[in-house]
């Protein structure tokens, strides 16, 4: 791909096998520099990376060549390419949360998923840009600017994981890193046309990811294949200490499910109908659901009304638990700090003002109102009661069907500033991915086709909580139909 070593295009798997045999010449070094390579020549259109660390990878690269060399397996993800969104911690990296608060701040410990994907092989080679503090849906909240799609350079990537997702899309990195709170793995993947997969809450350790919102927080892959995304779940996932909600799933684990013989959910409140330019995606989910039903999956359709309370639901559960989360940027711990406050409280406001962008604020302001004394009962436990009911929904509705197939996203990638001054329509993006954040549940997107404008559009498989061995099962047949799975977008610079 672009003229550079193709032995970076290759599945995860294949790639990681011959560093892993020492006679093959292939090594952790060459696939580093040529990352490293694509990332310099690349980058500049596109904006995912807020800071390369070659320094760091090469470093990990001799190591992981260096135990191949000496006879020891250096792990399944031996020498792959790796890149980290900006709100994971990488001890002595520096840690904007694309925000400028956090000033030139060095986080002295390492986020249990990364630290276990550097274990398990691979390599560091940049932390790539995100909404800050993860709250978008396009990666133009960024206080460093925006990240560009790389299947049309006027158009974003999605958010927040957009730098992690123009990263892979690109060929840059093979593998990456994004969190998702309400569709930020996701929503990105379908818009840039890669795999990206939220696991079920507790699967992965929140452990130094900066928090949004706790109870929604998930760190997740985004690949070119589901077979890559699964290499690196099954490297990071896992019981940790040091997050107390983790618990221990198998990803790997038969799940007992013929695939063959599936109950394939349809949503009645996921329909795109009356979406304007929901017709190309809702077109998509059409077509693989009858690809489904030809190999003898059959048809379960769902209702689940509590679906169309998700957006509200979700936009006060999540600035509520930020509000919270955010108060800890006060200028005296972390980062930047204003300027000459008259006292305390007026140091505290000058830092917030200064190091916040519109939209956090935005956030702060409506999650500190939904928990003020007076109104914490009309808004936000009323959202937790629902969010409680709508879990309940899903429970029932996954007792008459095996998976639910849907789109990602109502629509295909719009063009960087549209929607840049309108949060409400900002957060309609998220309308299809919130409601797996609010009832826990694993859900991946993969690349099923394009609009007529050649971007791409994804579709989202859910399922029951744990079973997300399941949902990339489901994932990889899809993306094993005609006009599905990853396409290299052609050059755009
Ligand atoms: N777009 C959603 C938001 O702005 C989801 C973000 C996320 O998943 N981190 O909150």
């Amino acid at each position: 791909m672009f003229g550079f070593d193709d032995s970076l295009d290759l599945p995860v798997a294949e790639m990681a096998q011959r560093v892993r045999d020492k006679d093959n010449p292939l090594t952790a070094s060459k696939l580093v520099e040529t990352s490293l390579l694509r990332i310099e020549t690349l980058d500049a259109a596109y904006g995912a990376f807020l800071r390369r660390t070659g320094d760091l990878a090469r470093e990990q690269a001799a190591a992981v060549d260096a135990k191949a060399e000496a006879g020891e397996d250096p792990g399944p993800l031996a020498g792959v390419p790796l890149a980290v969104k900006d709100n994971l911690a990488v001890p002595g990296v520096p840690l904007t949360c694309g925000s400028k608060i956090l000033g030139e701040y060095i986080p002295p410990t390492w986020a249990t998923s990364v630290k276990r994907a550097v274990d398990a092989g691979a390599c560091i080679v940049g932390k790539t840009n995100l909404d800050e503090f993860a709250m978008g849906s396009s990666t133009e909240n960024s206080a460093f600017g925006p990240t560009r799609n790389p299947h049309g350079t006027a158009f974003v990537p999605g958010g927040s994981s957009g730098g992690s997702a123009a990263a892979v899309a690109s060929g840059m990195a093979p593998l990456a890193l994004g969190s998702d709170t309400g569709g930020s793995i996701r929503q990105p993947a379908a818009l840039c046309g890669i795999t990206g997969m939220k696991p079920t809450y507790g699967r992965v350790s929140r452990n130094g990811l900066v928090a949004f919102a706790s109870s929604l927080d998930q760190v997740g892959p985004m690949a070119r294949s589901c077979a890559d995304a699964r290499a690196l779940l099954e490297a990071i996932e896992g019981v940790d200490p040091l997050d107390a909600t983790t618990r221990g799933y198998d990803t790997a684990a038969q799940n007992g499910v013929d695939l063959g013989s599936l109950r394939i959910g349809r949503v009645t409140e996921f329909a795109l109908d009356d979406v304007p330019g929901g017709e190309p995606a809702q077109a998509a989910v059409e077509r693989v659901r009858s690809a489904l039903f030809e190999t003898g999956a059959t048809d379960a359709e769902l209702s689940l009304p509590l679906v169309q309370a998700s957006i509200p639901v979700y936009y006060l559960v999540a600035p509520a638990e930020a509000s919270s989360n955010l108060a800890r940027y006060d200028g005296v711990r972390y980062g930047h700090r204003a300027e000459g406050g008259a006292d305390l409280m007026d140091l505290y406001a000058r830092t917030r003002e200064e190091g916040f962008g519109e939209e956090v604020k935005r956030r702060i302001l409506i999650g500190t109102f939904a928990l003020s004394a007076g109104y914490a009962d009309a808004y936000y436990k009323k959202a937790m009661a629902t969010r409680a009911a709508l879990r309940a929904q899903f429970d029932s509705a996954f007792a008459e069907c095996d998976v639910i197939v849907s789109a990602t996203t109502p629509t295909c990638a719009f063009k960087i500033g549209e929607k840049a001054d309108d949060p409400l329509a900002m957060y309609l993006c998220d309308v299809l991915t919130v409601a797996a954040n609010l009832a826990g549940l694993p859900a991946v997107s993969v690349p099923c086709g394009k609009t007529a404008e050649g971007l791409p559009l994804g579709i989202q498989v859910w399922g029951p909580p744990g079973r997300d061995g399941l949902v990339f099962d489901v994932a990889e047949q899809l993306e094993a139909m005609d006009g599905c799975g990853y396409e290299a977008p052609e050059v755009t610079s």
